[in-house]
């Protein structure tokens, strides 16, 4: 039987409101014509169902219609963004790849048994693992064998159960599967890495991709905060230690990082498009396409900029509710939250280049940016009046969605274009 296989550079992209798929798309059309292949994803998480009132059928539909429209040969996947034993069950129908999320698992104890077997069924990895093309090794000592074991058996026994249940209902092979364990609190190092997946091949669990939290702070919508040099060494060796499992443990040989809230990380591309090189990547992207709807709104003027600025004023009254559930993932400045008094006498360019994230521009404010990315429950809340916003100017906003996943995330990323920070950079060291 064969595998349904994730190829090299894959995208993961949310559709908020299932009205972009058409323009997403197209960013990866751009990306064959560039002459690379980018492998579109739609991920829609539990949450986000949950906050829109949405269902997994709606995602695959606009994929589908998407797909025909622009007549794409290649794959395509709808993924169970961040489910779990008790989520998964309403996307078996709608979805062909599940990132199975165990950050909620890590840190309880597996069974004594368990740790036993394995730390004695692995001693094989203590010591010095060299790895090919890198200078520095990864080091494990028994104790940390132990330790990771303990730390992070019973996640992986737990995504064992989720796969085995999604491979009964929809067969082997199937589907892609996915391990995330980035929405915990500790980064997990090169060495915890390469331990996971000695125990995830244990498992039986065929990943191809997995998605570690890495060090430095990953915000929605925002670029990078965190060191740049070591985040570059923490992927290197991150690439080189699933080559390693994928040579030594029997994980599929197109197994590759995912990076999740991958969007807009400017500073980290050049050094994410480095290890994509060697071994692929999948970079998910957080729901930024609905701020491409607000940015396409304003500048379409007349009502499209006045709901722009609705939004805007019910999200700044509300912003302690919808900032509360993502605490973690974003940074705002509530000084720098122009007051709602002020946006209702911006024109359309001062709106959007507040909104846009081009780092060049002066007139950018992370602050304002974030609190509308949380904000998307508000527009849900407007129901056919955001819709019929949408859709009367499709134009202008599939253009605004296309131009932002192609310019500033597919280039950089998979084509090894300079990203926007990069050239700001350039620009200040003149
Ligand atoms: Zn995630």
């Amino acid at each position: 039987m064969s595998t349904v296989e994730l190829g090299k550079f894959s995208i993961g992209v949310g559709d908020r409101f299932a009205h972009q798929a058409k323009a997403q798309l197209q960013a990866c059309i751009l990306a064959e014509q560039a002459g690379v292949e980018v492998i579109p994803v739609w991920n829609k998480s539990n949450r986000e169902h949950n906050f829109i009132g949405s269902e997994p059928a709606s995602t695959r539909a606009a994929a589908d219609a998407a797909v025909k429209a622009l007549h794409w040969t290649k794959p395509y996947f709808c993924d169970a963004d961040h489910i779990n034993l008790t989520t998964v069950d309403r996307y078996l129908a709608s979805c062909d790849f599940y990132t199975i999320d165990v950050a909620d698992s890590i840190g309880k104890p597996a069974s004594a048994d368990s740790i036993d077997a394995f730390v004695k069924g692995h001693s094989h990895l203590i010591g010095t693992l060299r790895l090919e093309g890198i200078d520095e090794a990864i080091e494990i000592t028994p104790e940390l064998l132990r330790r990771t074991a303990e730390k992070f058996l019973f996640a992986v026994e737990e995504a064992g159960n989720v796969y085995r249940k999604i491979e009964d209902a929809k067969g082997q092979g199937s589907f892609i599967p996915e391990i995330s364990m980035d929405e915990t609190d500790a980064a997990q190092t090169p060495a915890e890495l390469l331990i996971i997946l000695a125990a995830i091949a244990a498992e039986g669990v065929p990943i191809q991709t997995i998605a570690p939290k890495f060090t430095g702070r990953f915000n929605k919508g925002v670029d990078y905060a965190g060191d740049v040099a070591q985040f570059r060494r923490e992927i290197q060796l991150d690439v080189a230690a699933i080559a390693w499992a994928v040579r030594n443990l029997g994980l599929p040989a197109n197994l590759k990082l995912s990076v999740h809230s991958g969007s807009d990380k400017f500073s980290i591309y050049a050094a994410i498009h480095e290890a994509a090189r060697q071994s692929g990547v999948h970079l998910k992207t957080a729901g930024t396409t609905w701020l491409e709807e607000i940015i396409g709104l304003a500048e379409s003027g007349g009502d499209g900029l006045a709901l722009a600025k609705e939004i805007y004023t019910e999200a700044y009254a509300h912003r302690e509710e919808l900032c509360g559930p993502y605490a973690t993932v974003i940074d705002i400045n509530p000084a720098k939250l122009p007051a709602p008094g002020t946006v209702a006498a911006w024109t359309s360019p001062q709106y959007t280049s507040a909104l846009r994230h081009d780092p060049h521009s002066p007139r950018y404010n992370s602050s304002f940016r974030q609190l509308l990315h949380v904000g998307f429950k508000i527009a849900a809340r407007m129901g056919c009046r955001y819709l019929e916003l949408l859709e009367a100017n499709e134009a202008v906003i599939a253009k605004n969605v296309t131009e932002n996943l192609f310019d500033r995330h597919i280039a950089p990323v998979f084509l090894g274009r300079p990203a926007p920070a990069a050239f700001l950079e350039h620009a200040e060291a003149k």
